[in-house]
């Protein structure tokens, strides 16, 4: 069997701006070769079981010299492995992905090329540049501002000012001074429009805007550092009217998202989209009954049901298993109707093909319960976590309906990285953190200890049951519209508008 290494581009910070075609290859990988700078998300999309190996360049002293780098793709490929180069921006801009080609070339190893969305481009989009503009420029050119030890820059200075493009430096911010006297040496005005982007594209990013004579200054004030792009021409002037990004409602904030790892995604997607600066935590994991024989009688005898009632999508899933495990499918749930907690439960369950027959207009436990005491005429069989929240059984024994209470997964209230949490907790590096269910704040509170000071922070809450689970250990809460990861972005997006 032969391996394979495919160049992939990682984007410049913002996970989103990994192509399609790079998540998909990063999903088949086997080995992983990855630089620094590559976002935190995007390095979690790498599957588990595979290799990941870090090679992180830090500026002047490699970690990992490049020969040895393509030393290890080449051993890798050789093994059989399908591998992936993960770079930061686009592979060939400036990454050296024509090096690590070369060994794979003259060794008959198979190689694809995925080209990323490149720093140069999207660090200045990100702050309001567009790099070309039909009324003040015809060309773009990306320059190196790195040097090798002991020489002298190796920029044709006056070439680029006669060209009269936008200017982009990669790797310049050690050598801004020089840059900036090298250009206004070849003639270029000093009042040119010029700005450095730092950290384009990720919730930290600061731009730096001035003229190319008063640049150095200003970026020293600011202590702009790597990784920046330097921009220099006339667009740089339309920043202020066009930088965007800076004013996202959530930009920079650092908000926690303890939901459980498989359902974590939409949310930080929509905090991320926001500006926000987002740590997956998940604090609770589910793990299914297995074997749990009391799901397999009841799916045996479905009949005596007159509903059947799903309170998260970690339920329908550890249901789905049990099922598949007896040979069996959704046709099993013939008549039976379907009741779900909410919204994510009723997706839940259209992934398998059914589609709820009851949702109640709050989503909880107690309006659950409510709504299916309302609508049972027989037999309700609940599906849901060994520690379920007695509000759903109280309302349909106040109501005389008849149930079973099936326990079909389990819930872990911890996250084994507790010490980082606690660490940042104490250190008041944390003020928002979201809770999409009580057993969140559970597994929060159980993660950094309950003897923390919790007056720090801000929860929030996508209902009332969680918001009285949080206010419990002296969480200050606040609490979204609806029960709805939609609204709890909102709550978000209020909360930092008015702090
Ligand atoms: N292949 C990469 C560039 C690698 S050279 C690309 O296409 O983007 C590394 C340089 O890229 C850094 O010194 C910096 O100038 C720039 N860079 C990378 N990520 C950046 C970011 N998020 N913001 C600003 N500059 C960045």
């Amino acid at each position: 069997m032969s391996g394979n290494v495919i160049l992939v581009g990682a984007g410049p910070g913002d996970p989103g701006l990994l192509t399609v075609k790079g998540r998909e290859a990063l999903a088949q990988a086997e080995v992983v070769v990855y630089d620094r700078l590559i976002s935190p998300a995007i390095l979690a999309m790498i599957p588990e079981g595979a290799e990941a190996i870090d090679v992180g360049k830090r500026a002047a002293r490699h970690t990992v010299p490049q020969r040895e780098i393509n030393q290890i793709l080449l051993r890798k490929a050789q093994e059989g492995k399908h591998v992936v180069r993960l770079k930061g921006g686009d592979p060939f801009v400036f990454g050296r992905g024509g090096e690590e080609l070369e060994i794979l070339a003259e060794n008959g190893i198979d190689f694809q090329v995925i080209p990323g969305v490149t720093s140069a481009v999207a660090a200045a989009a990100y702050a309001g540049i567009p790099v070309t503009h039909r009324d003040c420029c015809s060309s773009l050119h990306v320059v190196t501002g790195h040097r090798r030890e002991g020489t002298a820059l190796d920029i044709q200075f006056r070439a680029l000012v006669q060209g009269g493009g936008t200017l982009v430096f990669l790797m310049g911010v050690g050598a801004l001074p020089e840059i900036v006297s090298g250009l206004l040496e070849a003639g270029m005005a000093p009042n040119t429009p010029a700005a450095m982007v730092e950290r384009g594209t990720t919730p930290c990013q600061r731009r730096c805007g001035g003229t190319l004579s008063n640049l150095p200054e200003r970026a020293a004030e600011m202590g702009i550092s790597s990784p920046a792009v330097i921009v220099v021409g006339q667009v740089c002037a339309q920043a202020e009217k066009f930088d965007w990004f800076s004013r996202l409602p959530l930009k920079g904030r650092r908000i926690l998202v303890t939901r459980p790892k498989e359902r974590a995604g939409a949310l930080s997607e929509k905090l991320r989209a926001l500006g926000a600066d987002v740590t997956e935590y998940p604090c609770i994991a589910t793990v299914p009954l297995d074997p749990c024989p009391e799901l397999e009688e009841a799916l045996g005898r479905l009949s005596r049901y007159e509903w059947l009632a799903f309170t998260s999508p970690a339920g329908v899933e550890a249901v789905w298993r049990c099922l598949g495990r007896l040979g069996r499918d959704a046709r099993a749930f013939g008549n039976i109707k379907l009741a779900a907690i909410g919204g994510g439960t009723a997706k839940a369950l259209e992934g398998h093909g059914l589609s709820a027959d009851l949702v109640p207009e709050v989503y909880d436990a107690r309006h659950l319960g409510m709504a299916l005491a309302g609508a049972a005429k027989a037999r309700v069989l609940i599906l849901r976590a060994q520690e379920g929240s007695p509000a759903l059984t109280e309302a349909l024994s106040g109501a005389g309906v008849s149930y079973d209470d099936i326990a079909v997964y389990r819930t872990i209230y911890q996250n084994p990285r507790w010490a980082e949490l606690r660490r940042a907790l104490d250190a008041g590096e944390l003020a928002y953190v979201t809770f999409t269910s009580a057993s969140t704040v559970k597994g929060f509170v159980s993660t950094v200890g309950a003897d923390a000071d919790f007056g720090k922070i801000v929860g929030l809450c996508i209902g009332e049951q969680t918001a009285g689970e949080a206010e419990k250990h002296g969480i200050p809460v606040q609490v979204a519209e609806k029960a709805t990861v939609d609204a709890l972005v909102a709550l978000a997006a209020k909360a930092c508008r008015e702090r």
